[in-house]
């Protein structure tokens, strides 16, 4: 371009030094000057017409222009720029097929939508497996198509960590996991999987351990009624023991069996239909009447520590479940005369629950496994404590159906703390004050010992 401003302006001097020459042998220098100028810009106003021209037609198809001097150079280097335009064009039109081939032989459906929550593009199989209709949702808002409020609430949220997974919105018996990524400028990019199979194989599985489990109640009520009879007789020492024994493991298996149906029913639907609000204040009480009886011969230091002034929402068998697993864990975990301490409490984060203790602990390594069905730590510890190995993992359940949330501190010799937290909306004021107010020690906190 700097080439063509000096050669046009060497073209510009030229012609007024040829026209002032002619002017000055022909005797009128200002006027030969002046008309050739003007021959001058004549001439460029019409190359420059020309390159308009081009312009506005189709340039894309069309050659530009022949003209010789600068107005070609110019002509050349746009037609070049022009040639490579094209060629980076081709290249991102071929990619973006590739990727739209590609997205579309994909089973899961691919959504991005704009960071003004409007669906800007989506594959083949958001077509069938949400009912999205290329020709006539584009640029709608997604949350007028996904209209399930499950998913409006997943959505607004905003926090994306784990999937969510819901009927179809085009056939009610698929199940879709919905998982969204941020990227760029506050866009979403949408992956919606069909999930149905594994959901039925998980449901098999579900009811495979419940049947089996119910079962198995029948026989063992059976069993263990003869073993009591027996028991009751005049036998002699050494079948008394073994019959003992059995009786011992018969009501292993029962707890066993109860805690599988508990864990079935628990895992039939991820939230409670049935919440009502739950006096903590009186089911503590009773959690640590139990505990006090279970830990008679540890002598433990038992404390209770609570807000008497809040309540939850919730489904309180479950939650004396999750609670007095908790709470007998740690009796039974921790040696004699150590210390458990049971409190709740409520902050601006919600309601929380929590049962320290100063017994074994546990390695670091352990706690992500911990709520696992019949993960143990050791074996030998937890099958002389009578656990059956499901306690941690029937209050992930009911946590996870309230909403909540177990989180696990640990340190080998010094103790554990398992502590649940609520959200804020299952926080309720108590109702029966006077009668908490009756309980509370001077601290506000009445200590149980045990
Ligand atoms: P179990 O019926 O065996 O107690 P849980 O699911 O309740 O099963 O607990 C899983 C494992 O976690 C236990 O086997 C035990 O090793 C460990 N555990 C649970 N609570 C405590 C605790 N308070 N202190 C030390 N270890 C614990």
């Amino acid at each position: 371009m700097t080439k063509s401003r000096h050669s046009m302006l060497t073209s510009l001097l030229l012609v007024s030094g040829v026209a002032i020459a002619i002017g000055l042998i022909a005797g009128y220098p200002g006027w030969i000057l002046a008309i050739a100028l003007f021959g001058w810009a004549i001439y460029q106003i019409r190359q420059f017409n020309r390159l308009m021209g081009w312009f506005q037609a189709d340039s894309s198809n069309e050659e530009p222009p022949e003209a010789p001097g600068h107005w070609g150079e110019l002509f050349d280097e746009l037609s070049r720029l022009q040639r490579s335009q094209a060629a980076r064009e081709q290249a991102l039109r071929n990619v973006i097929t590739r990727f739209q081939d590609s997205s579309s032989a994909l089973q899961d459906a691919v959504v991005i939508i704009d960071r003004n929550n409007n669906l800007e593009w989506w594959n083949q199989s958001a077509n069938r497996l949400l009912g999205l209709d290329s020709r006539t949702d584009r640029a709608k808002p997604v949350m007028n198509l996904l209209r399930d409020p499950r998913f409006i609430r997943y959505f607004k949220r905003d926090q994306y960590n784990d999937p969510i997974t819901l009927p179809s919105p085009a056939h009610s018996d698929i199940q879709i996991q919905y998982q969204i990524t941020r990227f760029g400028d506050g866009d979403r990019l949408l992956v919606a999987r069909d999930v149905s199979r594994l959901i039925r194989l998980e449901q098999t599985r579900q009811d495979f351990v419940a049947n089996a489990s119910h079962e198995l109640r029948t026989p063992l009520t059976v069993i263990r009624g003869y073993l009591e009879t027996f028991l009751d007789q005049e036998l002699p020492r050494p079948l008394l023991r073994g019959l003992g024994s059995m009786q011992q493991q018969a009501r292993r298996m029962e707890n066993l069996v109860s805690d599988l149906l508990l864990l079935s029913r628990l895992e039939a639907s991820h939230q409670i239909s049935d919440e009502q609000p739950i006096q903590i204040h009186s089911i503590l009480q009773h959690i640590i009447e139990g505990a006090e009886q279970l830990g008679q011969e540890k002598q433990h230091k038992l404390l209770l520590d609570m807000d008497t002034h809040y309540d939850l929402t919730g489904q309180e068998i479950e939650l004396h479940s999750a609670f007095s697993n908790l709470v007998y864990n740690a009796v039974r975990y921790t040696p004699a005369e150590g210390e458990i301490k049971v409190s709740w409490w409520v902050d601006d984060q919600g309601g929380h629950f929590s049962v320290k203790d100063n017994g074994p602990g546990i390695e670091s390594i352990h706690l992500p496994r911990l709520t696992e069905r019949f993960y143990r730590v050791d074996e030998s510890r937890s099958s002389a404590s009578g656990g059956t190995g499901l306690g941690l993992a029937i209050v992930k359940h009911v946590l996870a159906r309230h909403g909540g949330q177990l989180t696990i501190k640990s340190k080998v010799g010094k103790g554990s703390t398992f502590s649940c937290h609520f959200p804020k909306e299952m926080v309720i004021k108590a109702v029966d004050m006077d009668e908490s107010e009756d309980d509370l020690s001077e601290s506000g906190h009445p200590p149980v010992a045990s």
